[in-house]
């Protein structure tokens, strides 16, 4: 039996990377799925990729970006719409933004990570919420960071956006709780996925692979993380047996975020 046997399960940012590497968990452990990305092409590629590895997977995909309100509501809509409930919601899409200290930051650039991370994530839960209040059931896990927790050099922004994920996480927990909605956050550390790859070719634009394994030695792992690692937390966070865990923001880092 999977942990998310017949429960209908909402992923942002599905395409690839962490929401991905949750889809096929979430496949794996029974889920109905409906992914939502704003790559239409990337996203029909994972929905092939799932189908490929679990043929009786049920997939919903919608293109859509998380940043637009309207958009949101209609993902909400068409999911309740073919399965008649939602039970879990992944809110996981997100952007690192480009790197620049605080003083020299591209103010669009800083407009944007605050569109995608913060209120992209706040739309998908003020519509997914009123449908899951009606169920008297619900599981939210949304995506915070390290960067959630701590700063993050050169990434205010997404500091200032991920700060924002853990605390909107407390308060839905503390209003919803009451009618059987869960919500949790997660706070990875770096995790091998295209976002990442992308950070270490700015961190040392010559030689990224360097700036990889110097990341992974100060880490007490000495390695990063996978995103199928990611994919089983979330999947736990996002099932029955999450029943008693509310509003915090659990760190996935192998430890990195102790050491000062
Ligand atoms: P990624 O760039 O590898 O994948 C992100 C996915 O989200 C892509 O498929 C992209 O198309 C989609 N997406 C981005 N913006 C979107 C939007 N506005 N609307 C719809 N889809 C959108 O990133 P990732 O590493 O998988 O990161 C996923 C989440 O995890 C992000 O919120 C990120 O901040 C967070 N996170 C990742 C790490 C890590 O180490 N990978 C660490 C901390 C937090």
């Amino acid at each position: 039996m999977g942990k998310l046997k017949d429960k209908v399960i909402i992923i942002t940012g599905a395409a690839m990377g962490l929401g991905y590497a949750t889809a096929l968990e979430a496949a794996r452990n029974g889920a109905l799925l409906s992914l939502i990305d704003y790559n239409a092409d990337l996203l029909a590629k994972a929905e092939k990729t799932i189908l490929e590895q679990y043929p009786d997977a049920k997939i919903l995909t919608t293109v859509a970006d998380v940043s637009d309100e309207t958009a949101v509501k209609k993902y909400v809509d068409e999911t309740v719409k073919k399965y008649g409930r939602i039970d879990g919601f992944y809110n996981n899409a997100g952007i690192e933004g480009r790197q620049a200290p605080m003083a020299d930051y591209d103010v669009d650039i800083f407009k944007k990570v605050i569109d995608i991370n913060l209120l992209g994530v706040y739309y998908g839960m003020r519509y997914i919420i009123p449908v899951m209040q009606k169920q008297n059931y619900g599981r939210i896990v949304n995506v915070a960071s390290v960067g959630g927790i701590r700063g993050v050099l050169n990434q205010t922004p997404y500091v200032a956006s991920k700060h924002a994920v853990s605390g909107m996480t407390k308060n839905a927990a503390l209003e919803y709780g009451r009618d059987g909605i869960l919500t949790n956050a997660i706070a990875p550390g770096a995790i091998l996925t295209p976002m990442v790859a992308e950070a270490f070719k700015q961190v040392n634009p010559a030689d990224p692979k360097k700036a990889e394994a110097e990341y992974a030695q100060a880490n007490p792992t000495k390695r990063l993380g996978l995103p199928e690692e990611v994919g089983k937390l979330v999947v736990f966070l996002l099932s029955e047996d999450c029943s008693y865990v509310n509003g915090q923001t659990i760190a996935i880092d192998g430890g990195q975020s102790n050491s000062y």
